[in-house]
């Protein structure tokens, strides 16, 4: 089983970080994450034996994409380096509480240094957070010296923020998922084009260095069958429909394996012990069968279990990979800083919002199917 690297999303009741030595998010009750750190020690064994008629993968030599590697993302050229983005955060939680943190100490030498933050947005009233102070939503929408928005609160609300700020002509940056309904999603892209600004939907888990190194385990392999079982702690309200919620775990088999369709999807509920499983039989294009189950119960360990068989092998862990030098949040505000800066290309651009509807729209459809039975 391998222990998932914490951090990288939340909304279960589970302590969901390492604790660091920063102060707790205002209205979480929780530390903020060391969005860098391994929590857990990749561990033999997964929860479905490795298949005994194919050898395990062998360790493959391959060069090591450097730690931290933020950069490749932009091409290092700025149509106009002197312009600086005012940015307000939407929900004070863990998320949020990082959002300002980074801002604040932007990656030296990145695009994240144009971007300052002039205040956060919380339905509650809240002192500064440090040091940053409390705005409405119609002083930040109204105001000229704010350009975007990052939105982190509960998933449930993301869709009426992203749209009130793209109505408002400000670049948006939504933790995943954006919306909870593929419809939605397009309708909120259509928006941000027609207004000319950037719609990003925030997704650490393709940043984990244990990602990466997945992706390139996979790579040029051809797969028989597979299965992504994701554990974790009971969900807060407001996170919605697991598919939704889980949706970083349905973008690593889209990027691993590409684009999905979905033949068949069950959702077990236990609410008297705050039990969910939700199990998703997929097929990618050649249509091989890849299951994905999100399971999810008060003091779950969280843990992502693969079992991937391919002709050649079988992958039953996630590989081990060190730790990167630059933070999860900081690459991906990196990321959308480059992205309002003119500074990722039109191609990249585009697949990533095909990728994000796609998840969006398997999520859907997920969805429809469990609620049918
Ligand atoms: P959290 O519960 O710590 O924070 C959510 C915050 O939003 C809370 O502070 C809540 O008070 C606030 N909020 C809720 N509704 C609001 C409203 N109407 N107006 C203003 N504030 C409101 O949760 P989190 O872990 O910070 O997650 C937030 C979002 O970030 C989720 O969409 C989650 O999927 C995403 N995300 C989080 C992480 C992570 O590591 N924490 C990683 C990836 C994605």
């Amino acid at each position: 089983m391998a222990h998932e690297r914490r951090g990288q999303e939340t909304g279960g009741t589970e302590p969901p970080y390492v604790r660091s030595g920063l102060p707790p998010a205002a209205d979480s009750g929780t530390a903020p994450p060391q969005t860098e750190g391994h929590v857990g020690t990749p561990v033999p064994g997964g929860v479905h034996a490795p298949s005994t008629s194919v050898a395990p993968c062998a360790p493959e030599v391959t060069a090591r994409v450097p730690s931290g590697l933020v950069f490749g993302f932009w091409n290092g050229l700025c149509s106009d380096c002197s312009r600086m983005f005012g940015a307000v955060v939407v929900g004070i939680g863990t998320a949020g509480w990082v959002r300002i943190r980074d801002m604040l100490t932007p990656h030296p030498g990145s695009p994240a240094e144009k971007l300052a933050v002039r205040g956060f947005i919380s339905r509650r009233n809240l002192d500064n957070q440090q040091g940053v102070s409390q705005i409405s939503v119609e002083e930040a929408v109204s105001r000229d010296d704010i350009h975007a928005a990052f939105i982190c609160t509960e998933n449930e609300s993301h869709e009426d923020y992203v749209r009130t700020f793209l109505q408002a002509g400000k670049h948006v940056s939504v933790e995943y998922p954006m919306t909870m309904s593929h419809k939605a999603a397009v309708e909120l892209w259509d928006l941000a084009q027609k207004k000319g600004v950037v719609l990003h939907e925030e997704h650490i888990e393709l940043l984990t260095e244990d990602f990466k190194e997945l992706k390139r385990a996979v790579e040029g392999k051809v797969l028989q069958e597979g299965t992504l079982h994701f554990t974790g702690g009971a969900l807060k309200p407001g996170f919605g429909f697991p598919a939704f919620s889980g949706i970083a775990r349905l973008t690593w088999l889209v990027e691993l394996f590409g684009k999905l369709s979905v033949s068949a999807a069950t959702l077990e509920e236990d609410s008297a012990k705050g039990y969910s499983k939700m199990t998703a039989k997929l097929l990618t294009s050649d249509n091989r069968p890849l299951t994905w189950v999100e399971e999810r119960q008060t003091g779950l360990p969280r843990a992502k279990n693969i079992n991937f068989v391919f002709d050649s092998c079988t992958l039953s862990e996630i590989p081990a990979a060190p730790r990167g030098a630059v933070g999860l949040f900081m690459q991906d505000l990196i990321h959308f800083s480059a992205k309002i800066s003119d500074q990722v290309s039109p191609s990249q651009l585009q697949g990533e919002k095909e990728r994000v509807l796609h998840c969006l729209e398997l999520a859907d459809r997920i969805q429809q199917l469990c609620q049918s039975l």
